[in-house]
């Protein structure tokens, strides 16, 4: 093959036909695909490339819009009427041309057009079962084995076609998603918390779309995963003063939403939101309201000393932990532990 084919394919990366309708099967991409030219390298999160996912499948949509090659076509019809989805079937086709893809990338090969068609009319035939001096399934009147024999052991279909997975354990367990078709939007929830994450290094501002994205996707769907949602997005606010305003507003929502008990760890979230939004008077005034509601939560404490040193009061929050440290015994080991850690790190640095 010579390079105008190596060429072909590459072109059709930019027909926006194929790439939109492997972006609405895949909404959770799109973000991604929109900022990818912004972000360093190739996008690995958890051992996956959801841009070459989206790109791989998106030639195969193309070549079968296009009808060419037309045994992408054949192909992509034969597996739909054995049952298989629309993104399924491409995901089968898209396994067989992912290596060619590796191929060209990694080896500076051109694209075997040969090698990819014939490989195109095995799949969704039983070739598995054909002896070596049969007929070729292929349809070539050769014997199998002088004919698509070698290159069927590169037919290589993983369990789930089409399914991205870039994470689990946000909101879902791998078994679980493992066992949704494809275009779930529970996936969606799942691999947006997991890009976000992925994000946040070098991107904040996608990481907020995307955790804004997923809190309209819980209220619309799964209102049981909202607390978890607004969860996620409130610990972006938290990590990044910028966003405090943002971190307010969705604490309230946070605070609405949960049990009187709950609450206390909110309302301490919400103290340091209003530190980070420069209002540090406002911020104590909520510790000593929590420390009133919730005298037995001692951990408020320490989380007041935390706040107080971060904005150079650390005498004041010695003396807190000094406090807290006279009830060994009395107070829970974490918050015992946690002021510990702190007055040693104060002690450190003065
Ligand atoms: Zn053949
Ligand atoms: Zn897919």
């Amino acid at each position: 093959m010579n390079d105008a084919n190596a060429y072909n394919i590459w072109e059709t990366f930019t027909d926006e036909a194929g790439l939109a309708v492997v972006l609405d099967e895949h909404p959770e991409v799109r973000t991604l695909w929109e900022r990818r030219g912004k972000l360093d390298g190739p996008i690995i999160i958890n051992g996956v490339n959801p841009i070459l996912h989206v790109l791989t499948e998106a030639i195969v949509e193309t070549q079968v819009q296009n009808d060419d090659p037309p045994e992408a076509k054949a192909a992509f019809n034969r597996l739909q009427k054995q049952g298989l989805s629309l993104h399924t079937a491409r995901g089968v086709i898209a396994a067989v041309l992912l290596p060619h893809i590796f191929n060209i990338i990694k080896e500076k090969t051109s694209f075997n057009n040969n090698i990819y068609t014939r490989q195109l009319k095995l799949l969704g035939k039983d070739f598995g079962k054909v002896g070596r001096n049969e007929r070729c399934p292929c349809g070539s009147d050769k014997k199998y084995k002088k004919c698509c024999l070698p290159i069927a052991g590169d037919l290589k279909v993983p369990a789930d076609p089409g399914k991205l997975i870039v994470g689990a354990n946000f909101y879902s367990s791998l078994d679980y998603l493992q066992n949704l078709p494809p275009d779930s939007t529970l996936i969606q929830l799942e691999n947006r918390a997991h890009i976000a994450e992925y994000l946040e290094e070098g991107d904040v501002e996608g990481a907020l779309l995307y955790l804004r994205e997923n809190v309209e996707l819980a209220e619309r769907e799964y209102q049981n995963l909202l607390v978890n949602a607004l969860q996620d997005l409130q610990l972006l606010c938290l990590n990044h003063p910028e966003l405090s305003e943002e971190g307010l507003n969705i604490n309230d929502r946070l605070i609405s939403l949960v049990s009187y008990e709950e609450k206390k760890v909110y309302r301490c979230d919400k103290a340091e939101l209003l530190a980070a939004a420069d209002d540090l008077e406002k911020a104590e005034k909520e510790y000593e309201a929590i420390f009133e509601d919730y005298p037995d939560y001692d951990f408020a404490r320490y989380r007041y000393a935390l706040l107080l040193d971060k904005y150079d009061r650390s005498k004041e929050a010695e003396r807190i932990l000094r406090a807290l440290m006279e009830r060994e015994g009395e107070i829970d080991d974490e918050t015992y532990f946690s002021a510990q850690a702190l007055l040693e790190d104060i002690n450190r640095e003065n």
